[in-house]
This record gives C-alpha cells, sequence and structure tokens, in this order.
C-alpha cells in the first residue's frame, strides 16, 4: 500500500461516516492526486483557479473538484463550467460574478458562504452578522444559478484549544441559526477543520473536513 493511501485510512477512521473528506492538494502535481485517486478518493481541494483548471484537464473526470481558496471576480469564469462546490465565497460582489457565469453555461453551481470568526485580519469572509443578514429566503431567491449549501470557516492558528473549539462552536451555531430562515434543506454544509484542528472540527460539529499535509506532505510553494 502507497503511503498517500496508508494517509487517507487512517484519516477515514477517525471520521465519522457522514463527514466528507476533501483532499486538498494544490501545490501538488497531477501525478500525487492521481495516486490519491487510485486508493479511492475522488474529491480534492484546490486553491487557485488556473492550477484547478489545468487538473481538471488531466486527471479523470469522475473526481470532485471543490475550490477553497480566495476566488478573485476574474478567475471565476475557468472554474465555474466544472467546479463541484466553492467552499471560499467571502462577498456579494464575488455571488454576483458567479450567478452571472454559471447562467452563461447553463449551470447551478453549490457554493458556501465563507464566515471569518479566527482572530487574523488576513483571511477572508462574512462576519458572522454579514452571513446571518445575508442569508434569507428573499436574497437567496436573487441566484438562480447558485445553490447555498452552507458555511465554510477556520479557527484561529494557535495552540490555544479552547479558542479553536471556540470558534468551531460559533461557526456551528451560526450554520444552525441560518439553516432554520433558508428556504429549502440543501443548506447541509459545514465545512471545517484542516490537518491540524480537524478532530476538534468534527468534534464541534463539521460535515467536511479539509486535509491536506497529512495526506500529502508539506506542500512546497
Ligand atoms: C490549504 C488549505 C487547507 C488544507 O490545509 P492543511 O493544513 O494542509 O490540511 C484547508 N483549507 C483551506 C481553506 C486551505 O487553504
Amino acid at each position: 500500500m502507497s503511503t498517500i493511501a496508508q494517509r487517507l485510512d487512517n484519516i477515514l477512521a477517525t471520521l465519522p461516516a457522514d463527514v466528507r473528506l476533501v483532499a486538498v492538494s494544490k501545490f501538488h502535481p497531477a501525478e500525487t492526486i492521481r495516486e490519491a485517486y487510485n486508493a479511492g478518493q475522488r474529491c480534492f481541494g484546490e486553491s487557485r483557479a488556473q492550477e484547478l483548471q489545468a487538473k481538471y484537464q488531466q486527471l479523470p473526470q469522475d473526481i470532485e473538484w471543490h475550490f477553497i481558496g480566495h476566488l478573485q471576480t476574474n478567475k471565476v469564469k475557468y472554474i465555474v463550467p466544472f467546479v463541484s462546490l466553492i467552499h471560499s465565497v467571502d462577498s456579494v460582489r464575488l455571488l454576483d460574478e458567479i450567478e452571472r457565469q454559471a447562467e452563461r453555461v447553463g449551470r447551478v453551481v453549490d457554493c458556501l458562504l465563507e464566515v471569518h470568526v479566527a482572530q487574523e485580519d488576513t483571511k477572508y469572509g462574512f462576519s458572522l452578522d454579514d452571513c446571518r443578514e445575508f442569508c434569507t429566503a428573499e436574497n437567496v431567491a436573487t441566484y438562480p444559478h447558485i445553490r447555498f449549501r452552507g458555511i465554510m470557516g477556520m479557527a484561529s492558528n494557535t495552540d490555544d484549544d479552547r479558542q479553536v473549539k471556540r470558534e468551531f462552536a460559533q461557526l456551528k451555531q451560526l450554520f444552525d441559526e441560518v439553516r432554520g430562515n433558508m428556504p429549502d434543506a440543501s443548506f447541509d454544509t459545514l465545512s471545517m477543520g484542516m490537518s491540524h484542528d480537524y478532530l476538534m472540527a468534527v468534534e464541534q460539529g463539521s460535515t467536511m473536513v479539509r486535509i491536506g499535509t497529512t495526506i500529502f506532505g508539506e506542500r512546497v510553494y
């Protein structure tokens, strides 16, 4: 068994059956992704639009590609034709552009709203209040080519586990609250947890974890 296959197995063994694993393959070459694919992994996360587009063209068509990085509006067009889920929608302006491009290609694109809870100002996202305010049946109805699937968030990068848990709990609480106001049941995804904190995220109610380093090793930028 290859190392990547073993690592995937080890991670899957720690996840409840209803928590999905996104293997974050950014900065890793197509051959590395193929190794994970051959081990059975079908869902991969990337953070740069053109890198994602290139890998989509090189790799098997049954891969589910997730976009997890900051997405510039002028790059939306590269991924909208095929992307399965955009985790990182961090502004209304970006939603407007995804709607425009999705309509152009005749797709409905699944999206998560990225919500900022970490105590670091380098991270993008809606504030808790802005997300709460935005998520009404009325607002959502103005985006017929976007399916609002849930929320994505990151905790602070700190050794203080209590703080990390508190931030994940805030995201979970927001998710439950917003879900109650949404028009249908497709708002079902809470994407939180990375290599170093995913067990705490799952404990706090995550339904989707995004794990890179633990599967593929350190990235070389
Ligand atoms: C890179 C990245 C990850 C994966 O991080 P690891 O620490 O390598 O598991 C998860 N989520 C987002 C948004 C990322 O940019």
